[in-house]
């Protein structure tokens, strides 16, 4: 099976295309006709009278979470974080990363970036990208952790080596992990330069790899075309990723006034992945006291700085860090009205966070050769030539973050194909 898409259009919506609205226009979509492209793209956008039809409806770019980790138990049955993946074949995985993608589609959303794939996430992807099955964009970062690492603190100690994800200690070995995900497939690297929450054992102030494995990570991703995503809590991290050239940060806890002025003079957009953190400090997902404290001290005075950081003009991106068990797949548009909230934003600054900036932030602001799961066309935007990834919704969410709900998504279009809902007629 391999989709075709038939054109179709929508004769006279209201659009918002990813940085401010056109008024009514005949939204049309059809065929790339590249092969570099085969999925739909946007193929007319002219201004027309509005539709009697489509009175109180709008489209918005369909959206973009930077930040994701798909593998995860999607079954709803109680099971450990940590323990699932070791007890559950990857055949398995794969099918329970499948359901969390089908969720993220239901909820509006048309690409995904998961940041600590393997194989099961890059299988996932190439069959997205080949049309088996319905899905949002995939792009798939490998993890490069050190021995001790953030990445390597998921699997305790004492199960069996074979469990255990790679990991790379020394500059070769980062080369040669960065280089072996490549070829895998990998769309991008991740690394970190500070400890985390969810990993067990490890602490945020824990520093992860030298100076000279970071710089050697950056350099051989950088050589093979990858993006490198830096998670870092701490301000040390981020000073340590902003310094090594990192593509992104990720979550950035403690990113205030002072170190926003850097990160702006380095263009690196941030993921704040505010529910997750709120969620593990709050102790209202399943997480040991250990990890309840650590999210305490880091969220405590997370947002005082976020909203200073957000004034200054740091360029936040929606990362939510959806697992399916500390934050749900389809909970983006929450995440994103919480930014506005924590960021004091206009509601079109919410969206364009969710859409056309998130799309700069995985590199397809502007059209790419392609690489698995992700097609080629420019993503985040309603634009002719652009993907057609598109949400419509009831109201408009560039004037009211309210409308931002899940509740007021009438039909969601992905590469052209009505993935969720109905196109209304
Ligand atoms: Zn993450």
């Amino acid at each position: 099976m391999h989709h075709r898409s038939t054109p179709s259009s929508l004769d006279g919506i209201d659009v918002w295309d990813g940085h401010e609205p056109l008024g009514a226009r005949r939204l049309a979509w059809a065929p790339s006709g590249t092969d570099a492209s085969p999925d739909a793209v946007v193929s007319d956008l002219q201004p027309v009278p509005p539709s009697p039809r489509y009175e109180g409806l709008s489209v918005i770019p369909g959206l973009i979470d930077t930040h994701v980790h798909l593998i995860g138990n999607a079954g709803g049955a109680a099971s450990g974080f940590l323990t699932w993946p070791l007890v559950t074949p990857p055949t398995e995985q794969v099918l329970h990363g499948l359901a969390h993608a089908s969720r993220a589609l239901l909820g509006g959303v048309t690409t995904l970036r998961d940041l600590s794939a393997d194989e099961v996430q890059f299988s996932l992807a190439r069959a997205v990208e080949a049309g088996l099955v319905e899905a949002p964009r995939l792009f798939a970062h490998g993890m490069v952790s050190m021995t001790g690492g953030h990445g390597d603190m998921f699997v305790p100690p004492g199960v069996d080596p074979r469990l255990r994800k790679p990991t790379a200690d020394g500059v070769d070995a980062c080369r040669a992990l960065v280089r072996a995900h490549a070829r895998a497939g990998a769309t991008g690297i991740k690394i970190a330069t500070s400890g985390g929450l969810l990993s067990d054992g490890d602490k945020p102030s824990w520093r992860n790899h030298t100076v000279a494995e970071i710089d050697a990570i950056v350099d051989e991703s950088h050589a093979l075309g990858l993006l490198v995503a830096a998670h870092a809590h701490t301000t040390e991290g981020i000073r340590i990723a902003l310094r090594a050239g990192v593509d992104s940060l990720e979550h950035a806890t403690q990113l205030g006034a002072g170190l926003a002025v850097d990160v702006i003079a380095a263009g690196v957009p941030v993921a704040p992945t505010l529910l997750i953190n709120d969620a593990i400090a709050d102790g209202t997902v399943p997480v040991t006291p250990d990890q309840q404290a650590a999210a305490r001290e880091l969220v405590a005075t997370r947002d005082a700085g976020f909203a200073a950081a957000a004034a200054a003009g740091v360029d936040f991106v929606l990362g939510t860090d959806a697992n399916g068990f500390h934050v749900r797949f389809g909970e983006q548009m929450d995440e994103l009205r919480r930014m506005g909230e924590v960021f004091g934003w206009s509601p079109e600054r919410v969206l364009e966070a969710g859409t056309s900036r998130a799309a700069a932030a995985i590199g397809r602001a502007a059209p790419s050769a392609g690489g698995a799961g992700s097609g080629g066309a420019v993503l985040g935007r309603i634009a002719v030539g652009a993907a057609a990834d598109f949400v419509v919704m009831h109201g408009r969410p560039w004037r009211d973050a309210g409308v931002l709900d899940t509740a007021n998504i009438v039909a969601v279009v992905a590469r052209g194909r009505v993935v969720a809902g109905t196109l209304p007629v």
